[in-house]
């Protein structure tokens, strides 16, 4: 079990009124069952990221979750590198030799992990194929955190067919997803905002990191951290701060590691470094995958953060920089746009719904994002109107649990639409009443039928 001071209780600060108790419910149903997730680095990425924190927050809610890796050498990696980018649709070429070695890893990996639980979740396609060996013998859920809508389509067939062996899948975004005959679920990737990387830093530990860096303090900083990947677009950034720099003088700072399953990494960061050449207000810092406190002191220094993905999954660099209340521009891809745009001027505070593609069909993140926003708006001292619009054609088309268009079975479809209702209702009802929060949580429940 990974180890961790913060405790369930102190994120009573960050989440909304009743999170903590309707979570604690949730578990009451599950408690004791076994969770194993299965990724192919503890270290470097998002994944990696998300379950260094996951795991202990679902121990203290009673649930048994182990984390185990799967293992391969080289030859492995270089193959699910090339799987990774023809799945989110460069062109590559992958050998016989290529596949047949991807699956013995996966076949001794079978064999050599601990396997059992109540319920196994494998991210991303890397260990896809262990269900092909292994002796399943509860629900298995393959999720996906990159955006496979417009693969190569050899390369999502080789994967689809271990896909469809699994109880369902789960996408970050609904426009990531594939046609599958297994149920398909939605979950938005998640910062922890009391984690080294993004909790609260005094100005001091942040001039304190940035010395021990060696990075002045004298001009603005525009800043990415990103793994050195091409589809992060680092000599982007650098072309970027270029133009930036003729009308406005500044500091780059291209912060990245590597992870361990991602070996194009250093010629990436050869091809940067090259680019930078001859530029001391270009900082490249390669720091260890453990430098959260590093990054959180950057993010807290830069001005700007920039995340110029040309390819992404969901972007948890965005949120990271967002939650520390920079201006962050990113590419308009994966999760990068998912954001509600927040602009005032002239005491005139404008929110606008972002998701044109969809009439601004509401969701949870959409929601979330709207209730933050009339905050920052109702806060600030100096706005006296707040103008709340919707980009594109039309303001809001309602709920949007479409996105997984016809492939979501009828019921589930219904729930969906209950939840949301509820969510909605109870959240004024709440407000109206003046009830507990503990009453919300019974009502929640009470009202949605889970099968
Ligand atoms: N990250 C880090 N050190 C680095 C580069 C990235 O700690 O040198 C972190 C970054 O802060 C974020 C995660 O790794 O939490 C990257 O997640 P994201 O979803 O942005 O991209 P991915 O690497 O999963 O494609």
């Amino acid at each position: 079990m990974l180890k961790t001071s913060i405790r369930l209780d102190d994120y009573r600060a960050v989440v909304p009124e009743g999170t903590i108790e309707l979570l604690q419910r949730l578990a009451d149903r599950v408690r004791g069952r076994t969770l194993v997730h299965v990724n192919s680095t503890r270290i470097g990425g998002g994944v990696a990221e998300m379950l260094a924190r996951y795991i202990p927050l679902f121990e203290e809610l009673g649930v048994p979750s182990r984390w185990e890796v799967i293992e391969g050498n080289d030859e492995f990696f270089r193959v699910t590198k090339s799987f990774h980018n023809a799945l989110q649709g460069a062109e590559q070429v992958i050998s016989d030799q290529m596949l047949a070695a991807y699956l013995e890893t996966n076949r001794t990996n079978a064999s050599r992990l601990n396997l059992d639980g109540d319920l196994v979740i494998i991210h991303d396609p890397q260990p896809a194929a262990l269900i092909k060996y292994a002796a399943k013998r509860s629900p298995w859920i393959w999720r996906c955190h990159i955006d496979v809508s417009h693969p190569q389509r050899w390369a999502w067939s080789f994967i689809r067919q271990f896909v469809v062996g699994y109880d369902g899948a789960i996408f970050s975004l609904p426009k990531f997803a594939q046609r599958l005959p297994i149920p398909q679920y939605l979950v938005y990737p998640s910062i922890d905002p009391l984690s080294d990387k993004n909790r609260s830093l005094e100005p001091e530990e942040v001039d304190a990191v940035l010395h021990r860096l060696g990075i002045p303090r004298d001009k603005p900083i525009l800043l990415q951290v990103s793994r050195f990947d091409r589809f992060k677009d680092p000599t982007g950034v650098i072309n970027a701060y270029r133009i930036v720099k003729k009308y406005d003088d500044c500091r780059l700072i291209l912060a990245g590691g590597s992870a361990t399953d991602d070996p194009e990494g250093e010629q990436v960061l050869a091809e940067v470094r090259e680019a930078a050449r001859g530029d001391s207000d270009i900082h490249v810092l390669v720091l260890p995958p453990t430098a959260h406190y590093e990054i959180n002191a950057l993010q807290h220094a830069a001005t700007i953060i920039i995340q110029k993905s040309t390819r992404e999954g969901f972007g948890l660099t965005v949120a990271e920089g967002m939650w520390k209340g920079k201006p962050v521009i990113g590419g308009f891809v994966g999760g990068l746009p998912q954001q509600i745009l927040y602009d005032v001027g002239d005491r005139i505070a404008t929110i606008t719904l972002n998701r044109p593609e969809r009439l601004n069909a509401w969701t949870d993140v959409l929601e979330q994002e709207l209730r933050e926003a009339m905050k920052s708006a109702t806060d600030d001292g100096d706005v006296r109107v707040i103008v709340l619009t919707g980009a594109g054609r039309g303001f809001c088309a309602g709920g949007d649990i479409t996105g997984f268009g016809d492939v979501v079975p009828e019921d589930v479809k219904e729930i969906a639409h209950d939840v949301l209702r509820h969510r909605i209702l109870l959240t004024y009802e709440a407000e109206a009443e003046n009830i507990t929060t503990e009453q919300v949580v019974d009502r929640v429940l009470e009202r949605v039928e889970v099968p």
